[in-house]
């Protein structure tokens, strides 16, 4: 079976442990197998940090599915230490709000390093990926520079101001309300061509329970990106990162209240639409207890935890499941 997901980080991550898992591959690792699963990752939240292009989600997958990720955290290497981080601290070099770990700062080195040499960000990654053998293909959703930026009333000034998702999520917890989230970019962005064929040759094609707004958006915000969601011939399922109202670990919320959107599983099958009229779905699945009415997408309620690897292979499943079922109308 081929399996194509788009993921952010965190969420995204967890929920490719549960689709491997699902196919009976090590959910940490590569292994041979009949099956194929490429992940086409957010590239929303990169930025340039000192010089160094860090690619948060990107690693995020990479570092999970190697076994390599702080998980306590969620982010960066586990074992890490931060000898760099209070040398720049200590030149008053900003921003300090930023974690960059020893360890990590290797991975941004090589790939600031390629990609200042020319090399596309997929090559990049497939490179970075021949060392941590993931056993799923990383394919950030474009080669181009999309950054997603965020109107918010700065905290010190009071005044209107844009900044980056990074300083309005790491260094303001989001809190300052957002006014807007804009894909910067996005526009004159070409989707990954490895990606496009990749969903169109897909036998399912299964949207992580991530960000919809920051991760999942992002990636639907790049032209012909969506086209190729619409025009696959794989059924294509959806799997709410809202439950009981309220987004797991994390702040997805304030997300969806800065696009008008409210924190329910409904809202965001809503949001994302049947592929019968302009959306993408052909399936959404909402956590048990959960109700959600989308038009024109079939919907089913499961457990939505991915409290661990065995519980997540189950979502995944689920997924599949209903992925045969709406294919079979
Ligand atoms: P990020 O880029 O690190 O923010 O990660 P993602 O965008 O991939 O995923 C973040 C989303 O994952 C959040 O909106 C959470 O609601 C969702 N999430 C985290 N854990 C779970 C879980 O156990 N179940 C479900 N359904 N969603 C989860
Ligand atoms: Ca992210």
């Amino acid at each position: 079976m081929k399996v194509v997901v788009l993921v952010g980080g965190v969420g995204g991550a967890r929920f490719l442990l549960g689709v491997k898992a699902a196919l009976g591959l090590p959910a940490i690792g590569e292994a041979e197998s009949e099956h194929e699963v490429t992940a086409v990752v957010n590239v929303g939240d990169d930025v340039w940090m000192h010089g160094l292009r860090v690619c948060p989600d990107l690693d995020t997958c990479m570092y999970t599915l190697a076994d390599a990720i702080d998980a306590q955290k969620g982010w960066g290497r586990v074992a890490e230490t931060w000898s760099v981080k209070e040398e720049l601290a200590a030149y008053g070099a900003e921003p300090s709000w930023f974690g960059l770990g020893d360890r990590d700062i290797a991975t941004h080195l090589v790939r600031s390093r390629m990609l200042r040499a020319g090399y596309s960000l997929t090559a990049v990654t497939e490179a970075l990926c021949d060392r941590w053998r993931p056993g799923v293909r990383l394919l950030p959703v474009t080669d181009d520079r999309v950054e997603t930026h965020v109107a918010i009333d700065d905290p010190d000034s009071g005044e209107g101001r844009a900044v980056h998702f990074q300083e309005w999520w790491v260094r303001h917890r989001a809190e300052p309300k957002a006014h807007a989230i804009v894909p910067v970019g996005a526009d004159d962005a070409k989707p990954s061509q490895d990606a496009l064929d990749a969903i169109e040759h897909a036998d399912v094609v299964l949207l992580a329970p991530s960000n919809p707004v920051v991760s999942i958006g992002t990636l639907l915000a790049v032209p012909g990106f969506r086209d190729a969601l619409r025009k696959t011939s794989a059924p294509v399922v959806g799997l709410s990162p809202i439950v009981g109202g309220k987004p797991l670990r994390g702040m997805a919320d304030a997300c969806l209240t800065a696009i008008g959107e409210d924190s329910t599983a409904e809202a965001v099958g809503r949001h994302y639409g049947a592929r019968g009229s302009e959306g993408v779905l052909d399936g959404w699945l909402v956590h048990t207890g959960d109700e959600a009415e989308v038009p024109g997408v079939e919907t089913r309620a499961v457990p939505l935890l991915m409290s661990d690897v065995d519980a997540t292979a189950t979502m995944a499943l689920e997924a599949f499941d209903l992925a045969s079922a709406v294919k079979q109308r």
